[in-house]
């Protein structure tokens, strides 16, 4: 059964153009640890090298919910 592959979008740090990019994350667990790689397949939005071998900086945080017309509560 293949693994799906959930992205998370995340900062990837392009070595082929030294940019940092918006791309998408999945988590790897190796050795019992888990980390952040990047999602294979992916092109530098700047440069359109592949990402593969791109490393990821860190996860965009995820968009919050908008509450509309509400008043935050002081
Ligand atoms: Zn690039």
């Amino acid at each position: 059964m293949p693994a799906v592959l959930e992205g998370l979008k995340a900062k990837i740090h392009c070595p082929m153009c030294t940019r940092t990019v918006d791309g998408l994350a999945i988590p790897e667990v190796r050795l019992g640890r888990s980390r952040l790689r990047v999602m294979p397949g992916q092109k530098c939005l700047r440069c359109h090298a592949s990402l593969d071998a791109g490393y990821v900086l860190e996860l965009l945080p995820e968009p919050a919910p908008v509450s509309k017309g509400g008043r935050r509560a002081a």
